[in-house]
């Protein structure tokens, strides 16, 4: 018997793997092609011959949670505890399904907005809770009012995801100000804040739930360095929550991974001295300004796109097939992956869109903007 009978293979492993078959250029799942900064580099071959690879303590390599914690500071004004309040994780994926699995009980229900990222669900299911998916308005903004009617005693948990994957939406002050509103109606709820994007966004700053103080007591934030530094395969992250709340988490942390690859925290920990990640929503604004450009006079109609590094397209104009078939077709006929958008809701909402992420050198964006101008 499956203890998820409806979970099916991951659409970004089903469309990268469809990309390799047809060699098409994948724009699908979210990883960058282009090389990683030669400073990390450098620092992983010195460390490697060093006294680097043994365990490191459970919750993490003590250095690297001061630098983390410094971060956090200098980015947020939020001082932490890395001894109380911050754990090193396998990925934010497993800083969300560790913090799921130690805070979400029988019975439970788990708000999740949608479209949603993939990893929320599952381990609610697997804690015999209730995912509770509430749609967002159609620009992508939160409704406040429907979430609010999705609450209830039974509500643990609200996730949310800022900036947000797959829109590239984010999360603004007046959002905030109705968070706190609901969360003083329902005291039980805590939030899980997936800020793997924090230091993506565009025009408009990053709120981050660190900044909130009525978030402080009663938030788990999950964050990447996958994401922040373009090093998606070595699956290293980590989670800030209150000390009675990582207290739990950190009990099943040490059952599931115990502690994370040693390597990569000693070169982080080495890497965050440097490297500034103030430069990186400059630098995916160029890439989103030059996809976007790229794509001008294509005729797929370019949704805003104000963080993260993955653009929405709707195909509208091009097409009357579901999405994941034109996705498919995409890559057979045109030699293109890109992710259909009705994957990310609990019913399948049919709206003729598709997500393509721009983390990729200029030579493969031109590459695949000329297929796709063709269509
Ligand atoms: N949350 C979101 C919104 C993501 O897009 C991703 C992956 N891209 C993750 C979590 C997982 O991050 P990681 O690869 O560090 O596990
Ligand atoms: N987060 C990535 C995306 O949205 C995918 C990561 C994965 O494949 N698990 O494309």
């Amino acid at each position: 018997m499956s203890k998820l009978p409806n979970i099916t293979t991951s659409i970004f492993t089903v469309m990268s793997k469809m990309a390799t078959e047809y060699n098409a250029i994948n724009l699908s799942q979210g990883f960058p092609n282009f090389p990683v900064d030669e400073r990390l580099t450098d620092i992983v071959t010195r460390l490697s011959k060093e006294n680097v690879h043994q365990y490191t303590p459970m919750a993490g390599y003590p250095p690297l949670m001061n630098k983390i914690a410094k971060l956090t500071k200098d980015s947020y004004n939020r001082i932490i505890n890395p001894e109380t309040e911050l754990l090193v994780t396998a990925g934010a994926t497993q800083g969300i399904f560790t913090t799921i699995l130690a805070l979400v009980k029988e019975n439970d229900e788990v708000i999740i907005l949608d479209p949603s990222y993939d990893s929320y669900e599952s381990p609610v299911l697997l804690c015999k809770a209730k995912p509770v998916r509430v749609a967002l308005n159609d620009d992508y903004t939160p409704n406040w009012e429907t979430i609010e009617k999705a609450c209830s005693s039974k509500s643990r948990m609200i996730i949310i995801n800022n900036p947000h994957n797959p829109t590239g939406k984010i999360l603004t002050e007046n959002d905030f100000i109705q968070l706190k509103n609901l969360l003083e109606k329902y005291p039980d709820i805590i939030v899980l804040s997936d800020e793997v994007y924090e230091y993506i966004t565009f025009e408009e700053k990053h709120i981050s739930a660190h900044t909130k103080s009525f978030l402080i007591d009663r938030c788990v934030m999950v964050s990447s360095f996958g994401k922040s530094f373009h090093i998606t395969g070595w699956k290293i992250g980590y989670t800030i929550a209150p000390e009675y709340l990582m207290k739990e988490i950190k009990k099943v942390h040490q059952f599931l991974v115990f502690s994370v690859n040693s390597i990569s925290q000693f070169a982080i920990s080495e890497y965050l001295d440097v490297v500034d990640v103030n430069l990186l929503g400059k630098f995916y604004q160029e890439k989103r300004d030059y996809f976007q450009k790229l794509l001008q006079n294509s005729r797929f109609e370019l949704k805003p796109c104000e963080g993260t590094y993955f653009q929405v397209a709707s195909y509208a104009n091009i097409s009357d097939e579901d999405d994941v078939t034109f996705c498919k077709n995409l890559i057979i006929n045109h030699g293109v992956a890109a992710i259909p958008i009705s994957t990310f809701y609990s019913d399948h909402k049919d709206q003729k869109l598709i997500r393509f992420c721009f983390a990729k050198d200029n030579f493969t964006l031109e590459s695949a903007a000329k297929k796709l101008c063709q269509i």
